[in-house]
């Protein structure tokens, strides 16, 4: 944070500043050129995976006794210098060839490889790539808590879409929302299975590039098997960091490997989980509202009628919302060091512009409706968060989900300018921006004047269209049982 930003005028700085100078500072040191909180939970999750592979019994038998055969061999590979000279050379190397796309990522990686820890964080890389059906099933295994309580957390959130969807005044029919919420890519019923599936694979504690080789071969014929195949694929997807909405059959997905620190954790208050989670699975959700708002989707680039087509006054007011945010976008430019800012492209945007916006409301809406906290932690203080409202914790914790910090300028300015070339996504300060200037409740919550960056205008582009009734701000509390996390992603 940097509280000497006013938070009404450049709210995205006030959150992030403070972050983004420590970042920075780091990312000169380790050659990175930038830092999100993505990369941050990237960073946690190769942690996570190391940890799983250590706490691997050498004597295991089955198929996780093959995961630990192979990560021995690459943990104790004494031939790394010769594989790295090996790989920075293309076409001049046999073991270039075994390494394939590893050799782009090791010439990156030199700096850090050669620093304490970093020949696990790599063999975990090879490991994840390599074995995707057995790396899944450990990490689901360690992470049921966690997804019982990013899944608890998302349908609170999805209920509320639902309420609202079905009685905001200005969408008479009411419109019956399908949508579901997934967290889990594949599941392993039988993992007797798996063991089978490993028994035909042949590997050598001691040597890494022949276990390479056999590892290749065997997936190549696992992922040519049509049912195989497509599991393999879904597993893949564990430890990815994704959220997404699938028209067909109308789902929203959210990646185990999304939900972890410092973006989540079950032992957070409700406040940090619905700011980050809450509004990200409302955001999906947005684009599932839009779909049946508009009755329509697009298939292949073909209109498809997906639901019941909604009424003429929805479809004029969601339009002339949409109109209003195209608008409202358009006349954004991200800033750029040194250079004059980029306008936004309002109408390229668009869509996930609104889903931001939607996601919002129906986050802090349905945080508010379920008002866990009041009942829950009057016990216990958090002294170093007290001068702040629960409300403006939200927003804070929210806004720091966008924080970024670039190398060096011209990596911004490259960086920047792909994005919003490219990108449908706006850039990270304009989201923050354009999703709190919509928002009412977080111009009361920082008191903003009308007029004022973040508080534009006195007309909100709401769902539910009318100011909804919360509690009084109260102090934040937090549980202080031993093994509850701090919010450590407040900085
Ligand atoms: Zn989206």
């Amino acid at each position: 944070m940097d509280e000497s930003f006013p938070p009404c005028e450049d709210f995205y700085k006030y959150a992030c500043q403070g972050w983004i100078k420590g970042k920075v500072a780091k990312l000169k040191e380790t050659r990175a050129k930038a830092a999100t909180r993505t990369s941050d939970v990237s960073k946690w999750n190769e942690r996570s995976i190391i940890a799983l592979l250590d706490a691997i019994q050498t004597s295991s038998p089955g198929a996780e006794g093959k995961l630990k055969q192979f990560y021995t061999s690459c943990t104790t590979n004494t031939r790394w210098t010769a594989l790295i000279n090996y790989a920075q050379k293309p076409n001049d190397s046999q073991e270039r060839n075994i390494l394939g796309k590893y050799g782009d990522w090791l010439y990156d990686r030199i700096a850090s490889f050669l620093i304490a820890h970093a020949k696990k964080e790599l063999c975990s890389f090879i490991l994840q790539s390599k074995f995707p059906l057995l790396l899944a099933k450990l990490f689901l295994e360690k992470n049921i808590e966690i997804i019982s309580s990013a899944a608890e957390i998302s349908n609170r959130v999805l209920q509320t879409v639902k309420k609202s969807v079905t009685s905001a005044p200005w969408i008479p029919t009411p419109i019956f929302l399908n949508t579901t919420i997934e967290f889990v890519p594949v599941t392993f019923d039988n993992p007797g299975i798996l063991d089978e599936l490993y028994s035909s694979l042949p590997l050598d504690s001691n040597d890494l590039l022949k276990n390479l080789e056999q590892v290749d071969k065997f997936n190549k014929l696992q992922e040519s098997s049509a049912h195989l195949g497509s599991i393999i694929t879904a597993a893949k997807l564990t430890l990815t960091q994704n959220a997404t909405y699938h028209l067909v059959p109308d789902f929203v997905f959210v990646t185990p490997g999304w939900v972890q620190m410092p973006r989540f954790h079950p032992g957070f208050l409700d406040v940090f989980k619905f700011a980050n989670l809450g509004v990200t699975v409302g955001h999906e959700l947005g684009h599932a509202v839009m779909t049946y708002l508009n009755g329509v989707a697009l298939e292949n680039k073909t209109q498809v009628f997906v639901h019941a087509e909604p009424s003429e006054i929805t479809k004029d007011v969601f339009k002339e919302k949409c109109d209003c945010v195209e608008r409202q976008y358009s006349g954004y430019k991200v800033h750029l060091p040194n250079k004059e800012g980029i306008r936004i492209n309002g109408t390229f945007t668009l869509r996930d512009n609104v889903a931001d916006i939607i996601g919002m409301e129906m986050a802090f809406k349905s945080w508010v409706d379920n008002d866990i906290e009041n009942s829950s932690y009057g016990k216990f203080q958090f002294p170093q968060l007290s001068r702040f409202t629960k409300e403006q914790i939200f927003f804070i914790s929210w806004a720091q989900e966008w924080c970024e910090a670039f190398e060096d300028d011209e990596t911004e300015t490259t960086r920047l300018t792909d994005q919003v070339t490219y990108d449908v996504h706006s850039p990270a300060s304009v989201r923050v921006l354009g999703t709190l200037s919509n928002f009412k409740e977080f111009s009361d919550a920082f008191h903003c004047p009308v007029g004022a960056r973040y508080n534009p205008k006195a007309n909100f582009f709401e769902i539910t269209h009318k100011p909804f009734p919360y509690p009084n701000p109260v102090k934040l509390y937090t549980s202080d049982e031993g093994d509850l996390k701090p919010p450590t992603q407040l900085f």
